[in-house]
């Protein structure tokens, strides 16, 4: 199967089938160095694989050889039947939207959503920081609270027009992996256990594998260091990006208080309408929303003793 969104395919059997996708932003390029070392390890290491194919896929090419987030929209926001059938707009990110979508919908999975799986490897601008985001369904769910990291509900659907999104209400089972901040060792190498992680898990690669045990033990060491489950309670979304600033010294889950003021928009103070968690809070130039505040939730997962 040739695409040039194809990094390389590795097909045993052909269910499961596993999309992993690095670089949906151009200037996340951990997540194609991420794949790329875990190519290499798979491929020294074939007695490992079990069954299904797994999918290595570019995001924003374009966008991805400029080191940018994106050329001219947000490719990932862009996840929407109207964009999907448009014939009019030509963009740049239009023209990547229609090809992954053709690809992963088409090509890929089939049209048959039941056993596909997709994970979103990101990263974000600000310090610190590693969790990860089901799309809305219950095997989603269950699969982000696996990782043993920070996993945040209700925030891949306050954000129109995300590929998790999209493919989670087709039926796909999916996370977005952030595995940490921008262009830095500690990214790519806390993206590649999660693709070890969530292919030992589906059943792909065996779990006993010691580069899988390694892995997880490396996820169970991040997660530790912060809050587990958790839900969005705000987004602070922008119009123009270009009039905001985050007030420095934020970083993800960083407790804050009601009130307390956040960022400068337009002159104006932001202050939080809530206690709670920081998220991503926008320290680059392109960014459609300037921070997000998320809460703890207690419930029927818990962290597996480690
Ligand atoms: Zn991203």
């Amino acid at each position: 199967m040739k695409d040039r969104h194809i990094i390389e395919s590795i097909e045993k059997t052909s269910m499961p089938k596993v999309i992993i996708l690095g670089g949906m932003h151009g200037n996340e390029s951990s997540g194609i160095e991420a794949i790329e070392h875990t190519l290499q390890l798979l491929k020294k290491n074939q007695q490992v694989i079990k069954k299904g194919s797994i999918y290595f896929l570019k995001g924003n090419i374009a966008a991805l050889q400029k080191g940018e987030r994106f050329l001219d929209k947000d490719l990932n926001r862009l996840w929407k039947k109207s964009y999907i059938l448009d014939e009019k707009n030509n963009i740049s990110e239009i023209r990547e939207l229609k090809e992954l979508h053709h690809l992963i919908v088409e090509k890929i999975c089939q049209n048959n959503f039941e056993d596909c799986y997709f994970m979103d490897l990101h990263t974000f601008s600000a310090q610190s920081g590693i969790f990860c985001i089901p799309s809305g369904n219950k095997k989603s769910l269950d699969l982000a609270a696996s990782f043993q990291i920070p996993f945040i509900e209700k925030l891949a659907e306050s954000l129109p027009g995300t590929a998790i999104t999209y493919l989670g209400n087709q039926g796909v089972t999916g996370v977005v992996l952030e595995g940490g901040t921008h262009q830095t060792q500690q990214a790519t190498e806390n993206l590649s256990a999660g693709i070890l992680h969530m292919l030992a898990t589906i059943g792909v690669i065996d779990s006993n594998w010691n580069e899988v045990q390694k892995a997880q033990v490396r996820l169970q060491n991040e997660g530790k260091k912060y809050p587990y489950h958790l839900e969005l309670s705000y987004r602070h979304q922008l119009e123009n990006s270009s009039v905001f600033k985050m007030k420095e010294g934020y970083y993800n889950f960083k407790r804050i208080e009601q009130n307390e003021i956040l960022a400068q928009e337009k002159n104006k103070n932001v202050s939080s309408p809530t206690n709670g968690f920081m998220l991503m809070p926008l320290y680059q130039k392109k960014g459609s929303d300037g921070f997000f505040i998320v809460k703890e939730i207690k419930d029927i997962y818990t962290k597996e003793k480690s």
